[in-house]
């Protein structure tokens, strides 16, 4: 017999013992005449593609093309609508509210926090080291994920401060939390690092999840399309909780087509393309009076330090550019956050940057 997922007992009980919602789609297989899910037999006001008829649940040439793009088997795979339901999903699966906990390192992504706000889950705080460049302090993360601390987020890179997390930190936090919590590698903007997924490390890690997204290199956030990569086990349990089709039949087809070959090269064209704005952006900001502190980003964005944030997002929205000021977050006062457009629309903010 084989030995149980160790994650598994980390999930709510009441989880772990749900009957999921069984959909006429996960039912019924083959047949020629389809009267079974009280759908119209055509769409009236389309003409095709039909969309009268539910999607597949998980349909498996999704399912399968994400899984050979990122490495993995098809059974570690979960398609969502966008990386941030693989987030809520993960909170319902793992924290019982009113009583367990997520761990967060601040300054970093905004819905960890409220997918656990919603959940009623507590969220314990350990920040990165600026002085570090942002870098995750894993002896502080290991000593502050307590008994009811059931998932640690990592963001790699993160956002929004763009760096890299340090890979070897990751992986001995994993490791040592192996039985204990969940490790969730976001790796949303990881196409702009140029460096290898955590997933590699799946098979001695059981409580590893990665979240990948179609939303950024792929340029395709108006799909909702976002990956949660986890052991099969834990991929069986979400698949119980998620809604009954997430994958629209419009997203999967805008997915499939990103993930062929042509869309694989014109993504991979359009990551280069970013990357060298970037560092273009990023030396520019560096001259510019107003600007302290450019930090380094492995990511589309780039996060920089002013003299007065208030001043320059001021100044860029009148000229009807739209940055985003990260002032709020923590230890970021005066930090503006710049996401790399075209070399046009990025010339057009430097200039008025310029101007300030
Ligand atoms: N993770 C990170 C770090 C993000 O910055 C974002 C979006 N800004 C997401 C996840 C969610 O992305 P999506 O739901 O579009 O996949």
């Amino acid at each position: 017999m084989s030995t149980p997922d160790p994650v598994l007992s980390l999930i709510r009980p009441e989880i772990l013992a749900l009957t999921p919602y069984s959909s006429a789609r996960k039912e019924a297989s083959g047949g020629r005449v389809w009267l079974d899910a009280n759908e119209n037999p055509e769409t009236p006001s389309a003409g095709k593609p039909h969309l009268n008829r539910y999607p597949d649940p998980q349909p498996a040439d999704l399912v399968g093309t994400l899984a050979a793009y990122y490495g993995a088997a098809p059974t570690n795979v979960l398609v969502t609508r966008g990386s941030d339901e693989g987030i809520d999903l993960l909170l319902r699966a793992f924290c019982r509210a009113g009583q367990d906990a997520i761990l967060i390192t601040p300054p970093t992504y905004g819905m960890y926090a409220v997918s656990a706000a919603i959940q009623n889950a507590r969220v314990v705080c350990v920040p990165l080291l600026p002085e570090k460049n942002f870098a995750v302090d894993a002896d502080a993360v290991l000593a502050a994920t307590t008994a009811n601390v059931k998932l640690v987020f990592l963001c790699s890179p993160n956002n929004p401060t763009g760096a890299l997390l340090d890979r070897a930190a990751v992986l001995r936090i994993a490791q040592t939390l192996v039985g204990r919590a969940v490790v969730v590698v976001d790796e949303a903007y990881l196409e702009f690092a140029g460096t290898p997924s955590l997933l590699t490390e799946f098979g001695r890690l059981p409580n590893l999840v990665v979240l990948r997204t179609l939303s950024k290199a792929f340029g395709l956030a108006g799909v909702r399309c976002g990956v949660t990569l986890a052991s099969p086990a834990l991929i069986s349990v979400l698949q119980k909780i998620i809604a009954p089709y997430p994958v629209p039949t419009p997203v999967l087809h805008a997915a499939l087509a990103a993930i062929s070959p042509a869309g694989l090269a014109a993504a991979r064209a359009s990551v280069q393309l970013l990357v060298a704005e970037r560092k273009r952006v990023a030396a520019a900001l560096a001259k510019l009076p107003i600007v302290r502190r450019v930090w380094p980003s492995d990511a589309n964005f780039i996060l920089f330090e002013v003299t007065d944030s208030t001043r320059v997002m001021a100044a860029t929205r009148a000229a009807g550019i739209v940055l985003r000021d990260r002032s709020r977050d923590y230890g970021l006062a005066n930090n503006v956050r710049i996401t790399m457009g075209t070399p046009e629309e990025n010339n057009a903010a430097l200039e008025i940057l310029t101007r300030v």
